[in-house]
């Protein structure tokens, strides 16, 4: 009898409960009898000697004595997450084969961010005259005019009274106090703001998009040249979601730096957006949070984690540049940021927008085979027309030995500064050189803990490694045979061009763009004044390529453009074809005709040729064909487990180890061990194993499997499991 009853109790009020911690599955709790919780009710409970934020995950699976639980501590007044989230992370944990809690972390806040946003406590005159009136107290009757309500905080500023004073003239009738309702983090977007007049062809795409049902999980692949119009065109694919009454995520690959496009969106649905990314505080992070969780928020423009925000009612994910890198995460668990958006769209039900001028091969190819809806926009806005491009053969054409910028790029430079116009010149390399050696013994810098050479970044005085950020003072003399004046920089980075540009365009206005020229809000700054004309001359790196809008670019020139092609990376085409078109897009965005410049030491291949004909079309079509051939990512699945440890061997052995203990399965090969692309980081030492399978297996699941019967890592070991690695 006692039994039964117990354990019926038990069945009613224990929980799993995921907390949001590296732990494998949820833990079970009692709900007090005054608690009610729900499947992704967000509570706080003990774990060991602390308290720690968690979610009710639901039932727990196994029955444990009751007696031995622990209670929920504390159940937040905030609706639960959604089973669309909960879902997401359950999935994500799986496929990228992380502990479900730590997938869970990325998604929980601090607990500041769970309580209700504070009401402002204000205070206005009853009229009623206290009985003794201090000088104190008269400055705040007079600094209240009869019927406004002032915020406590800038009474006392404006009285200079301590706030003693103003709760004495509380008790005593003469004021009354008011609790206004904290307000929202930012206000509503306006979904009928001001659009843009769409011309015929942006008008198409939109109806292409709009054409997926708003109710059901869809992908369309906005597949437009750089300055057609794909913002105008994505933008009104929002405004029709938030009519919906759904919210709406935009994700940008690179947010910190892209002013622009927040004064874009703040144009166009009259408020600034909410945003998400790594420049903001805790605090104005935990509003957005909180917002997207109560739903005030309705629109988050935001790096790859605003993914994992809290949206109840997510109607459409859009991908700016979904083709950028910055969209695989890479620390923590690995993730693309375009793959989980399509996986949480699916539990959403919601729509997707994938909008690029240089498509992933991936999303071509899911393009092409019908899965996504693939809308193109093939003309430049208005009369801009696409930039000519041009290739220099370095091999005939090339610069005098010591400069980097080839005859017919200085004059075309010079042509376009004389006509009042920008030029830009673009080299992908941060720094001054990219190696330092001392021409007495020959002697090469490199990083003492990663197998890489050492930057030379002469602004700053100092050789810096670009894997560890390591860095010394730049040596006066050979720090291996003592010779003074010995050290001669081998190749350019950026700051070497802008030295030549110096000398040779002195009278331009120069500026130069690259992330280690100071911080997000000063290099936010001088994009700002580029657009506004203030500078003839960029001179800059990756960080210029990506959706600047720079009206009187004209002229563009790329100083390495094989600079990409020279890695084993079977992606080293595409990511090249992705990068010049991007940076060749700068030009002629308006109405200035474009021109752009691209020294090569390979006319002929492939890449450059499809730069020359504006034949992308073909480019795509051939390197689709070579990834199938080679049953590469899109036709085939690839996964890599990177092993590290201080010692080399230790972890060669380890992974000989791993890779003996592998379970066979058809289909599947392996690769290695081998050095990972980068062999050695912070003084570990990385080695790296590669499964291959086709594209209908689960390698994923191979990968778990093999993971969970494998001898476990001890010491100083590590595995890092990469589904999907970007590079290999
Ligand atoms: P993309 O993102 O395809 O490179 P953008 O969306 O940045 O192109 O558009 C290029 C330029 O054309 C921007 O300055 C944009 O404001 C302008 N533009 C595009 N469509 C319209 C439109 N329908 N009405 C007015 N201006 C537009
Ligand atoms: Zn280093």
């Amino acid at each position: 009898m006692r039994t039964e009853r117990a354990e019926m109790q038990t069945r009613m009020d224990i929980v799993a409960v995921m907390v949001g911690v590296a732990v494998e599955g949820p833990y079970s709790y009692r709900v007090p009898e005054h608690m009610v919780v729900e499947r992704g009710s967000i509570v706080a409970v003990p774990l060991g000697p602390r308290l720690t934020l968690g979610v009710v995950w639901g039932a727990p699976k196994d029955n444990i004595a009751h007696n031995r639980l622990r209670d929920v501590a504390y159940v937040y007044d905030v609706p639960p997450l959604s089973e669309e989230l909960l879902k997401l992370v359950e999935w994500v944990a799986r496929y990228t084969i992380t502990a479900p809690g730590q997938v869970l972390r990325g998604v929980l806040r601090s607990p500041e961010a769970l309580d209700a946003p504070k009401p402002v406590i204000a205070y206005r005159r009853t009229g009623i005259e206290p009985e003794k009136l201090t000088p104190a107290r008269l400055r705040v009757l007079d600094a209240l005019m009869d019927d406004m309500a002032w915020p406590k905080p800038a009474l006392v500023g404006a009285s200079g009274v301590s706030t003693s004073v103003i709760d004495g003239l509380e008790r005593a009738g003469a004021l009354e106090k008011l609790e206004i309702p904290a307000p929202p983090v930012v206000m509503p977007p306006d979904a009928d703001g001001a659009p843009s007049k769409l011309n015929p062809e942006q008008q198409a795409a939109l109806d292409d998009i709009l054409a997926l049902d708003p109710h059901r999980f869809g992908v369309a692949l906005l597949d437009g040249v750089t300055g057609g119009g794909k913002t105008e065109v994505f933008f009104e694919a929002v405004a029709d979601t938030l009519r919906e009454g759904r919210q709406a995520l935009i994700l940008l690959p690179e947010i910190a730096l892209t002013n622009t496009f927040i004064d874009r969106f703040t144009r166009r649905f009259g408020t600034r957006p909410a945003e998400w990314h790594s420049d903001m505080t805790p605090v104005q992070r935990s509003k957005v949070w909180r917002g997207v969780l109560d739903g005030t928020v309705r629109a988050v423009v935001g790096a790859r984690s605003a993914l994992f925000l809290p949206f109840r009612e997510l109607g459409l994910l859009v991908l700016d540049e979904e083709h950028d890198g910055a969209y695989k995460q890479s620390e923590g668990f690995t993730y693309h940021a375009r793959d989980m958006a399509v996986v949480r769209a699916q539990f959403s039900q919601a729509r997707v927008v994938l909008s690029s001028a240089t498509p992933s091969v991936e999303s071509r190819n899911n393009a092409n085979q019908g899965r996504y809806a693939h809308v193109r926009l093939e003309s430049r806005f208005a009369e801009a027309a696409m930039p000519d491009i041009t290739a220099i053969d370095m091999r005939i054409d090339g610069p005098e030995k010591g400069s980097w910028i080839a005859p017919l790029l200085a004059r075309e430079v010079f042509a376009a500064l004389d006509r009042g116009e920008q030029a830009l010149l673009f080299l992908n390399r941060r720094g001054y050189a990219p190696l330092t050696l001392c021409n007495a013994c020959g002697h090469q810098y490199k990083c003492p803990d990663c197998s890489s050479w050492m930057v030379e970044h002469r602004f700053r005085g100092v050789l810096m490694c670009h894997h560890c950020g390591h860095e010394v003072r730049t040596p006066k003399h050979c720090s291996e045979c003592g010779q003074v004046d010995s050290l001669v920089p081998v190749g350019p980075g950026i700051e070497r061009v802008a030295e030549e540009a110096a000398v040779r365009f002195p009278n331009a206005r120069r500026v130069l763009l690259s992330t280690d020229m100071g911080s997000h809000a000063q290099l936010r700054e001088r994009f700002a004044e580029v657009e506004r004309g203030e500078y003839d001359l960029i001179i800059g790196t990756q960080l210029v390529s990506k959706g600047h809008h720079f009206e009187k670019l004209s002229v563009v020139g790329v100083l390495d453009a094989d600079l990409g092609l020279a890695h084993g990376d079977p992606r080293a085409a595409e990511k090249t074809f992705q990068i010049l078109t991007q940076v060749a897009g700068r030009a002629g965005r308006a109405s200035r005709h474009g021109k752009a410049f691209l020294q090569t030491y390979h006319p002929d291949h492939p890449v450059m040729k499809a730069m020359v004909s504006g034949d992308r079309e073909a480019f795509y079509a051939q390197e689709i064909l070579a990834r199938e051939a080679g049953g590469m990512p899109p036709f085939g699945r690839l996964a890599a487990l990177i092993i590290s440890a201080n010692d080399h061997d230790n972890a060669t052995n380890f992974a000989r180890l791993l890779l003996s203990a592998a379970p066979m399965a058809e289909g599947v090969r392996l690769f290695g061990p081998a050095d990972a692309p980068v062999a050695m980081i912070r003084g570990r030492h990385r080695v790296r194993l590669l499964a291959q399978s086709s594209k209908d297996f689960d390698l994923s699941g191979y990968v778990r499997f093999w993971l969970s019967s494998a001898e476990k890592p001890k010491g100083d070991l590590k595995i890092q499991v990469d589904i999907d690695p970007m590079s290999f």
